[in-house]
């Protein structure tokens, strides 16, 4: 019952200490549970335990300050060292309660009593009296009728020990019915043990037997085996002293069987004490052991998480890079595809001509590079404003620039689309018709003399009389069809331009044939081309100009 009212009690006062107790922690009802316990534990034998318990009783009785119950617990504690053959321990808890006692008889009574225990398990009968007799006058002081009677019974026992059994039977007596007033049993069993062993000294036999009978009987089987068997040793000693061998031998055999029982249970107790302790200890290395293999684990899942992210901000970067180089492959992309709109601007920029927008002589240059590289089919016609520089002089520049631009109008207006019309110079223009037939090629260039001079120019000057001059061929020459460089075609176109502006300007003159056999025939006839014409190796068709005051017709 004591062990399981313990087992209640534990929890709540698990963490208790000699300087506090927690709250929920019934002290005083752990102290008495304890004090049980351990009472129990020593009666088996438990020493070790009993310890233990008295030392926890001990902790507790000191935390609420209860000087009586820690007096006693120190009592309890130095019995239990003496009974586990440690002296000097048992004579430290006797100084400590004999201390503690000052001042308080009833409880210096109980400390001699202790005394007279310890010198009675030592053997010291005088020392066991002398205590007794000290416990049994503090007693007599405090007025406790029942320590009294204890105590007498403690005396007794010492009685008999000092072979004073008239004495002791006499003081039996006397406590017997004090003892049995208050129904102390165990005491009663010990008063009556202790009568018993008197008897047999008296050589009373058969009263003797009748009291031991009745320790046992009261046991009822719930014997102490440690108090019984120093009562069978008692006993024994004393029938062997009266000459009862027989009687004397027989208790000595059940003394020792039991005192041999009681020493395996205390080696057990021991044993099973150490046990403990190595398992707790075991447990504590397993729970440290767990503990670093959680804080590794909790390690390495962090060393984990960190590679993870880790990888995560990597990829993130990785994918933002790309993103990034996909932006700037976008970016250069597009700054390529810009920059070669600017070029092909720059270059169409280049190649035209700003104040009449016509391609220029660059822009031509190209075109004969591309098409026309060594050798050049096709019609040109070389045009070249009359007295231009009159315009200039009487008009001014700005006129000069709205006649170059109206000009040029007028010639793309006159020539078809796939036509090229080039500014050749300041108001020199150049109309490369690559498929124009050569009897359409005449045609062609009336229309432009037409076109150009038909109607006045309208300037801010006002209204200005324009014409202009053309030399035109068809290449290759007719008739002998020769192969000539670009160059060449527009040198000839130029030299028919030439006679057309000295036979009176408003005029186009077209090449018509050529005699020539081949390519150094034709540079002999370009080094002297006024010769060439008179001597009529160049035949030349001229085309007269609107309102022209001179007569058409072939030179
Ligand atoms: P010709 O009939 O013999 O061709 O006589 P011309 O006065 O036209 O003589 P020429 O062709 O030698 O003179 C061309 C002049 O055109 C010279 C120059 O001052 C002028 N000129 C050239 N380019 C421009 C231009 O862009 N604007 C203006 N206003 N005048 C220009
Ligand atoms: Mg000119
Ligand atoms: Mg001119």
């Amino acid at each position: 019952m004591a062990q399981l009212a313990l087992d209640e009690l534990a929890p709540a006062c698990g963490s208790a200490s000699t300087s506090s107790i927690p709250s929920g922690c019934d002290a005083r009802v752990m102290i008495q549970a304890l004090r049980l316990v351990a009472r129990a534990q020593g009666a088996r034998g438990e020493y070790a335990f009993a310890e233990t318990s008295l030392r926890r009783a001990l902790s507790l009785a000191q935390a609420v300050q209860d000087h009586s119950v820690t007096g006693t617990m120190m009592g309890s504690l130095a019995v239990n060292s003496q009974v586990r053959d440690e002296p000097a321990a048992a004579q430290q808890w006797m100084a400590q309660a004999w201390q503690l006692a000052q001042g308080d008889v009833s409880a210096m009574s109980r400390a001699k009593m202790v005394e007279s225990m310890i010198a009675s398990r030592r053997g010291d009968r005088t020392t066991q009296l002398a205590a007794l007799e000290d416990a049994l006058r503090l007693a007599e002081q405090s007025g406790g009728r029942r320590d009294v009677a204890l105590l007498q019974n403690n005396l007794l026992d010492a009685y008999i020990h000092t072979d004073q059994s008239a004495k002791a039977v006499q003081l039996a007596r006397l406590a017997l019915p004090v003892v049995q007033f208050y129904n102390d049993q165990t005491v009663e069993r010990t008063l009556r043990h202790n009568l018993s062993v008197a008897l047999v000294q008296q050589r009373q036999f058969d009263a003797a037997r009748r009291e031991s009978a009745r320790v046992l009987e009261m046991a009822q089987g719930d014997l102490d085996p440690v108090r019984r068997a120093l009562q069978l040793r008692e006993l024994g000693e004393a029938y062997a002293k009266v000459g009862q061998a027989r009687e004397a031998l027989r208790l000595y055999h059940e003394e020792r069987a039991l005192s041999a029982d009681t020493a395996r249970r205390n080696r057990e107790s021991s044993l099973q004490q150490l046990r403990l302790k190595y398992d707790s200890e075991a447990k504590q290395r397993d729970l440290e052991l767990l503990r670093r293999e959680q804080t590794l684990q909790d390690r390495e899942l962090g060393n984990r998480r960190l590679a993870q992210y880790v990888g995560v901000g990597l990829a993130a970067l990785l994918g933002l890079s790309l993103i990034l180089i996909g932006v700037m492959l976008a970016r250069v992309r597009e700054a390529n595809r810009k920059l070669k709109a600017n070029q092909s601007l720059l270059r169409a920029q280049s190649e035209r001509d700003p104040l009449t927008d016509l391609a220029n002589r660059r822009h031509f240059l190209a075109v004969m590079d591309r098409h026309a590289k060594d050798m050049f089919t096709g019609a040109l016609l070389m045009i070249d404003i009359d007295h231009f520089k009159h315009v200039n002089d009487r008009h001014g520049h700005a006129a000069g620039d709205a006649v170059i631009i109206e000009v040029s109008r007028r010639i793309a207006q006159a020539v078809r689309a796939e036509d090229l019309v080039v500014r050749w110079g300041g108001e020199e223009f150049l109309v490369f018709a690559r498929n124009v037939a050569p009897d359409q090629l005449q045609l062609l260039a009336e229309r432009v003399l037409f076109i150009v001079g038909g109607e006045p120019v309208q300037t801010a000057a006002g209204p200005l009389r324009v014409t202009c001059s053309i030399g035109f061929a068809h290449f290759p020459l007719p008739p002998a069809q020769l192969a000539l460089h670009w160059e060449q075609a527009v040198n000839w176109a130029d030299m028919a331009l030439y006679t057309a502006k000295s036979q009176g300007r408003n005029r186009a003159r077209g090449i018509v044939t050529v005699e020539a056999g081949d390519a150094q025939a034709l540079i002999q006839i370009e080094a002297d081309f006024d010769a060439a014409c008179s001597s009529e190796r160049v035949q030349l068709q001229t085309l007269l100009g609107p309102e022209s005051p001179e007569v058409s017709g072939a030179d």
